[in-house]
């Protein structure tokens, strides 16, 4: 017996955890009974304009012909088989995809079930490779601060070290080393004092660092920061000259994003290790993936153990890595192209009149992101209300106001978006 419709949201307050929410005073949450293209339906039978993509992920739309089908046919064969002593053509498939899409230099994949562990792969990785060179002291991690790597411990300890959760379990994290975050915009001229503390602390830890981990240009949920490429460049060099990797985490940048397929593209670098997640099964279900460089993957299995140590129960589910692969045939088909830059056009076009509005402290874009900044902090219950009652699907937090839509969004449903976050801006 299910839990009749009046009492369900009862029934959540009462028992279930949302993302960051109190068990006292939770936030509302709103029912969604079916998602089509763009469209989220409620319960109540109003449609909203989905302006987050299931955070980044819902690439191309909900219910999607292509991706229900990727699915359907492979449950038909089988739902999921260890992947210990087996492989199967999913993932075989979906593998060769991703390394031809990566950025060059990259050759190992490992299968992770969120972007959390897939950034803890990449940390171990970064260990366990520097220990098996028989250099076990270099265990620290360079990053910069404004930056968010996931919610598990070892992301948690590269998290901006303020707006992060440092505080809270500062006991328990490894100690990391921050670096200031990036300052020159994307579109700014480029100040060479921007990279000058990365390199001192670089310089300063070089026999302890193993990696410097950030998110290329984009830095997402520790403020949705669109910084320089020319950072990035820097950030490559300087690894290469003190001898850390350098792990790029494009979970929420990678696949189109930006306008380009992977954010390491706006400065043509590529990272000794990538990680993705998010929009890989094109918001389908959970899977990420950690990519390394072939030097990376020998120097990790060299000496002992001489395995790498991970290896989830779920690893290369049939059905995520199904529904991943026919999600990259998508964007390999190359719409996302068109569709971004589309978008961006616009999010240039419309955002910008809330600079106008008193409340309203700067606006960015970069590719099919657009992001407004408040000057106070908002009430996020009380505009998502406002959002809800204007069609949109549109979820601040902190000061941002930001929509990130599924690639396929039409010019009049993004304007919807646009348009709406300005009058509802305008009564701050
Ligand atoms: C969302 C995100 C993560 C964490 O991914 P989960 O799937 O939520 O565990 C890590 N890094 C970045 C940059 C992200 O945006």
């Amino acid at each position: 017996m299910s839990i009749p419709s009046e009492q369900r949201l009862a029934f959540d307050q009462a028992h279930i955890w949302h993302p960051y929410t109190s068990a006292i005073n939770p936030l509302p949450c709103y029912e969604v009974r079916r998602a089509e293209g763009v469209y989220l339906e409620l319960a109540d039978g109003r449609q909203l304009v989905d302006g987050m993509s299931s955070w980044w992920a819902a690439i191309h739309g909900y219910n999607h012909p292509r991706l229900n089908k990727a699915v359907s046919t492979q449950l038909e064969d089988m739902a999921h088989v260890m992947f210990g002593g087996i492989t199967h053509a999913p993932a075989i498939d979906l593998c060769d995809q991703l390394l031809n899409m990566a950025p060059s230099g990259l050759n190992r994949v490992f299968l992770a079930d969120s972007g959390s562990v897939s950034v803890e792969v990449a940390m171990k990785m970064a260990l366990q490779y520097w220990a098996c060179q028989g250099a076990p002291e270099k265990h620290l991690f360079v990053t910069p601060r404004n930056g968010y790597h996931g919610d598990t411990f070892a992301a948690m300890s590269v998290c901006d070290p303020v707006n992060g959760m440092h505080s809270l379990f500062q006991n328990a994290l490894p100690q990391q080393v921050f670096a200031p975050a990036p300052q020159t915009r994307f579109d700014q001229p480029w100040n060479e004092d921007d990279i000058a503390p990365l390199e001192e602390l670089l310089q300063a830890h070089q026999h302890q660092v193993a990696a410097v981990i950030l998110e290329p240009i984009v830095q997402g949920a520790g403020g949705m920061r669109i910084y320089h490429p020319e950072y990035l460049h820097r950030a490559r060099q300087l690894c290469d000259q003190y001898n850390a990797l350098l792990i790029c985490d494009e979970i929420a940048t990678g696949f189109g994003r930006t306008g380009k397929l992977f954010a390491c593209e706006h400065a043509n670098i590529s990272p000794d290790i990538l990680c993705v997640g998010k929009a890989l099964t094109g918001g389908y279900m959970t899977l990420a993936a950690t990519l390394c460089s072939e030097d990376v993957a020998l120097g990790v299995c060299q000496g002992q153990p001489g395995v790498f140590m991970h290896g989830p129960t779920y690893m290369g589910n049939p059905l995520a890595c199904a529904v991943a692969g026919a999600s990259l045939s998508l964007i390999n088909q190359g719409d996302w192209k068109h569709q971004v830059s589309a978008i961006e056009a616009q999010l240039q076009h419309s955002l910008p009149r809330c600079l106008t509005l008193p409340g309203v402290a700067d606006v960015r874009v970069l590719g099919a992101i657009g992001v407004v900044e408040t000057k106070q902090a908002v009430d996020v219950a009380a505009l998502q209300r406002q959002f809800v009652d204007a069609g949109v699907w549109i979820r601040p937090f902190g000061k941002l106001v930001y929509i990130m839509p599924p690639y396929i969004i039409k010019p009049e449903q993004l304007q919807q978006l646009c348009d709406t976050i300005y009058t509802v801006l305008s009564k701050l």
